[in-house]
């Protein structure tokens, strides 16, 4: 789960790391008076779960409560990567002399927690990342004793810190790791850290990712959710309780079991085909789930083709078939589908689905190549 700037901006500076103070304005009017009350110079920024808002004219100077009044309306009109902006942060805007990159991400092949950091932070980041990677220095955490005050101090030094930036570049990194592992987060980033006039190192613009899968141990984390920035079918999928993964394909799936997701996939590919996403909908599933789960996976405009492959176990065969049939009633877009349906109550599956005008198959090879080629069919 993302969460906004302004959000993250609240957690870094509940550990006491240095970022300006700023306010959220839903309106025009309310970004005057947040302008008003900042007083001199401000930044209007757009609150989206997307980076590159600069770049995409999300974020601007205003030198007047008015200004800032009229700059406001402007953003809160935009649509940066296709979500809705609805609501703008406004800061006193910072006299920037230098701007660097600080992150802390999940490093999953050394099994570790990695701070990343960069001389060349700012709306270059990726490009840097991308064209002379030995830019960004990265250190990893030691999983036992996490990372160690000399670790921050040693990266400062090799980004070229010196004097008193050293001793708040390291604090930094260190409250930051914290910020990191207390609140689960699966990425924490600051860019730009930036100094500032009077040379202090402030953070201007945060993002934060939680893990999703330990935000039931963080109530006050999960109430933070804003289902207006996340994908329409991953939200739907997430209120039912079904796992949803989006990908970029031509097939949906429809499983129960994330094993049973992979060796679909995988038999989708030995043919030919790419998967659009899979839907879980796990052991035990109800049939209004399987109803939202078909109905989500057709709402994709990307699907040529549903795989359906449910072993029935806990989950009744007899229950998924109904589940589906339901979904086809109420749903606009219908797709060619392949259903292997096998254990539990299979035989009354089968029978409820006839008569439907689906393909059935028995085997998941049988299956795979029969979606693959009514995608084909379709495309
Ligand atoms: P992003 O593009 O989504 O990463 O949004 P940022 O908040 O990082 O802003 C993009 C860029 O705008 C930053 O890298 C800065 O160069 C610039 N910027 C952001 N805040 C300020 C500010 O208060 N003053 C000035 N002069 N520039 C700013
Ligand atoms: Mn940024």
């Amino acid at each position: 789960m993302n969460l906004h700037e302004y959000q993250a901006r609240a957690i870094l500076a509940r550990h006491h790391i240095p970022v300006p103070p700023s306010r959220v304005a839903r309106s025009p009017e309310e970004a005057e008076a947040a302008a008003r009350e900042i007083g001199g110079e401000v930044v209007i920024k757009a609150q989206v779960h997307a980076g590159g808002r600069g770049k995409a004219g999300g974020v601007k100077l205003a030198n007047s409560p008015v200004g800032a009044r009229e700059t406001a309306a402007q953003i809160l009109g935009m649509t940066i990567k296709g979500l809705d902006v609805r609501q703008v942060l406004v800061a006193p805007a910072a006299d920037i002399r230098r701007e660097f990159y600080l992150g802390f991400v999940l490093d999953r092949s050394e099994q570790s927690v990695v701070m990343m950091s960069s001389a060349e932070g700012g709306i270059d980041i990726e490009e840097v990342a991308a064209r002379t990677p030995e830019r960004i220095l990265r250190i990893h955490a030691d999983p036992v004793v996490g990372f160690q005050p000399y670790q921050g101090r040693d990266a400062a030094f090799q980004l070229g810190l010196t004097g008193p930036h050293v001793r708040q570049f390291a604090q930094i990194t260190t409250k930051l790791y914290n910020v990191f592992t207390q609140n689960d987060a699966s990425l924490v980033e600051i860019n730009p850290l930036a100094e500032v006039a009077d040379g202090e190192l402030q953070a201007l613009d945060v993002k934060m990712t939680i893990d999703d899968s330990a935000l039931y141990r963080h109530p006050e984390l999960a109430a933070l959710r804003d289902r207006s920035q996340e994908d329409p079918g991953e939200a739907r999928a997430g209120e039912a309780g079904i796992s949803y993964i989006k990908l970029d394909g031509e097939i949906g799936c429809m499983v129960n079991g994330a094993g049973l997701a992979m060796a679909t996939m995988d038999t989708i590919s030995q043919y030919g085909g790419r998967p659009a996403n899979f839907l879980d909908i796990g052991g035990g599933a109800k049939q209004e789930q399987v109803t939202t789960a078909l109905n989500i996976i057709l709402s994709e405009p990307n699907v040529r083709a549903v795989l359906i492959n449910i072993f029935g176990g806990i989950t009744r065969c007899d229950m998924v078939a109904r589940g589906i049939l339901a979904a086809l009633e109420g749903v606009e877009r219908r797709a060619p589908m392949v259903v292997r349906l096998v254990g539990t109550n299979e035989d009354e599956g089968r029978r409820i689905l006839e008569g439907a005008n689906l393909a059935a198959a028995t085997s998941l090879a049988e299956a795979a190549e029969t979606a693959v080629r009514l995608a084909r069919a379709e495309a």
